[in-house]
């Protein structure tokens, strides 16, 4: 059977960077194509799903940007086989067929997708600690995604979401941003917010918008301040907090009385010029990563108010099912901060090889219908 799927290929020619996985100039000169690619024999503990939607994540973005040189800056583990890589980790998709070996999915099912495929041995994974594994593949960055019209999927990265999403278009469309929803909510918990917290969101990207909403209608935030550069995002914003803020403005004169801080802009210099305002027992989660250095100038402020800085990275552990029952009992709108929905598998190469900056100035989630 054939089937049209979205791919990158790219010239390998550095090696990975230290011993941090980043693979920065490593691959060059990205190109993003639609190939039609033939399904083999379905793995028997694989899913084979028709994609209903796509999301497009800053991760897609950041794979397609290069430096002067054409090396891919994306600083993310990336690993892009001769024969090209299918894109993508967010979406959504109904069953075709299921691997004689997988119980729980039939046919017919409505599926959403982990974007971590953990190796379930490693002293993380039997720790309990599975976004932390050692051996983790991301999808559609370090083994093939999600970006086909029919793709072949490990069944251990599936959710059953038929609940939610069988009912609805707009559900379905919502059922493709539990995985960001996902993200947002291991950093909230990662960030500890408590109730009455007061919270200060950099960046207001799908991430940054559903850390505010949900720091602030789950977690019990006093009061969420979000930060963003772009107009269009600070508008978006709005709704999901107390006030928005542009850059400039914002580190005129910060709030005093910080608790909390969620990185998710990838300026880390932002969490510099604000650092003095945490109170004590203060946090910051680090979530996006564009592979720059963090500096705290004001180190005596982190020893003596005890501040704590965590990187957090992914979504497993049962965050899908907390988003799931979330959505489900109408206590978060997955579908707020889709901004587009375009359809067909070909406008992923209009957004993510031509118009990327079409995605960061005027959207904060661009779905595709497939
Ligand atoms: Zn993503
Ligand atoms: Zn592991």
């Amino acid at each position: 059977m054939l089937t049209k799927t979205c791919v990158v290929n790219a010239e390998k020619n550095g090696r990975m960077n230290g011993g941090d996985r980043r693979p920065n100039r490593m691959y060059q000169n990205p190109k993003l194509h639609i190939a039609e690619m033939s399904l083999e024999k379905l793995d028997p503990l694989s899913l084979r799903v028709k994609m209903l939607y796509f999301g497009i994540c800053g991760t897609d973005v950041h794979l397609m940007k290069v430096d002067s040189q054409g090396y891919i800056v994306c600083s993310a583990p990336i690993d892009i086989p001769e024969k090209g890589l299918i894109l993508g980790h967010e979406g959504v998709g109904v069953v075709l067929e299921v691997g004689s070996y997988v119980k729980n999915f039939k046919p017919g099912m409505f599926v959403a997708f982990e974007s971590i495929l953990t190796c379930n041995y490693c002293r993380s994974c039997r720790s309990g600690n599975f976004n932390q594994c050692t051996n983790a593949k991301l999808v559609g960055l370090e083994m093939n995604g999600i970006f086909g019209e029919i793709v072949d999927v490990s069944a251990s990265l599936a959710h059953d979401v038929s609940a939610i999403a069988a009912d609805s278009r707009l559900n379905i469309q919502a059922a493709a941003c539990i995985e960001p929803a996902s993200v947002a909510y291991v950093a909230c918990e990662n960030a500890k917010i408590k109730g009455g917290d007061k919270v200060v969101v950099l960046g207001a990207g799908p991430i940054g918008l559903f850390s505010a909403m949900l720091a602030k209608d789950i977690f019990g935030a006093s009061s969420v301040n979000v930060v963003e550069p772009v107009e269009f995002r600070r508008t978006k914003a709005g709704r999901f907090c107390d006030s928005v803020h542009d850059v400039g403005e914002f580190f005129d004169d910060p709030p005093d009385n910080i608790d909390v801080i969620i990185e998710a802009s990838g300026d880390l210099d932002c969490v510099n010029r604000i650092f003095h305002k945490l109170n004590p027992n203060g946090r910051i989660a680090l979530l996006a990563r564009l592979g720059v250095p963090l500096r705290i100038d004001n180190v005596d402020h982190l020893i003596t108010n005890a501040i704590t800085i965590v990187g957090s990275r992914g979504h497993l552990g049962g965050a899908f099912h907390k988003v799931i029952d979330l959505y489900k009992h109408k206590k978060i709108d997955l579908c707020s901060v889709v901004t587009t929905v375009d359809q067909g598998i070909d406008k992923l190469i209009y957004y993510l090889r031509e118009n990327q900056d079409k995605i960061i100035r005027e959207n904060c989630k661009v779905l595709i219908r497939v």
